[in-house]
């Protein structure tokens, strides 16, 4: 799960993507090859993007959901080399479920963070090795290596990791930054405050471009990060004004006052993502809830 459309441009294209083929994304010396998944929908846009790394000692990044044809496509794409490690940036069903069963077909180590105990959690994966921020996972690939590096970001959700490829500078963000749309944060393992903060913490990272779960890479990965900030921001303050003007209020009501700028039939999702900010502004002292309703501290 991913995707909130709050506030996101109308669909996702991937234009000329065939999902399923390997696509080299021929970025520099460590060869990364891009598989779209077979799942496209309303919460993962054109599909799970699969990303796989080396030449010789592969790493998988996000296998997505069980699917017999996907697996066979990554099989293919594998060909006569070594499947090393296959690394999940979150349990979420459209990340992690395809991991186990890989596994256990090529004998690659799991490296992941465990599921959280929350709703649309896959439980199935269970990483080979203890995960930690800063881990740096060396692979020899051939006569050549490869080094990723572990950066925990919760927010979307607590177990979220995004991976630094650390010769290409190529981050793999999974649903950390999404491309053209912003991601569900679902409280209570989702958490507005942890997001942002995980946000900061990338632009200390010596990135050069972001390879997201969903969309196209990005190539402008400090004015991407930066503005997805200030548009959480934005919106934060948007729902603080929404809630002085309507002194105390419904949730339902609030929705439409602080996303008056979006389609009626996405604020089912809007409201998702707005009780993160609710909760982010009750922990900073600007808002009070008194059930059912809000209101802001004045
Ligand atoms: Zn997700």
């Amino acid at each position: 799960m991913s995707i909130s459309h709050d506030d996101s441009p109308a669909g996702l294209a991937q234009a000329g993507l065939v999902p399923g083929a390997p696509v080299d994304l021929a970025t520099g010396a460590v060869r990364v090859r891009r598989l779209l998944g077979l799942n496209p929908g309303p919460m993962t846009g054109p599909g799970t993007n699969s990303y796989l790394l080396g030449t010789q000692s592969l790493t998988l990044i996000d296998p997505g959901p069980i699917d017999a044809a996907q697996q066979q496509n990554f099989l293919d794409a594998i060909g006569d080399a070594t499947l090393t490690n296959i690394v999940v940036t979150h349990t979420h069903g459209d990340h992690s479920p395809a991991a186990k069963g890989l596994a256990a077909l090529t004998g690659a180590r799991l490296i992941g963070l465990n599921a959280p105990d929350a709703a649309g959690q896959d439980h199935s994966f269970v990483s080979d090795r203890v995960c930690t921020d800063g881990d740096v996972i060396a692979c020899q690939d051939g006569a050549s290596h490869y080094s990723l590096q572990l950066v925990h970001t919760p927010g979307h959700v607590s177990n979220h990791l995004c991976v630094l490829l650390r010769e290409e500078g190529m981050l793999f963000t999974g649903d950390h930054v999404l491309q053209g749309t912003t991601p569900v944060i679902l409280p209570p393992d989702g958490n507005m405050s942890d997001y942002l903060n995980s946000l900061t913490r990338l632009l200390e990272l010596p990135l050069v471009s972001l390879a997201p779960a969903h969309g196209e890479m990005m190539l402008a990965p400090f004015t991407e990060i930066e503005k997805l900030i200030a548009h959480r921001l934005k919106r934060e303050a948007k729902i603080l004004g929404a809630l002085r003007e309507l002194g105390e209020c419904s949730d339902d009501d609030l929705v439409q006052k602080a996303y008056d700028d979006v389609g009626s039939h996405l604020l089912v999702w809007a409201k998702k993502t707005m009780s993160a900010h609710l909760i982010k502004l009750e922990q900073d002292g600007l808002a009070l809830f008194d059930a059912p309703l809000w209101k802001a501290v004045r």
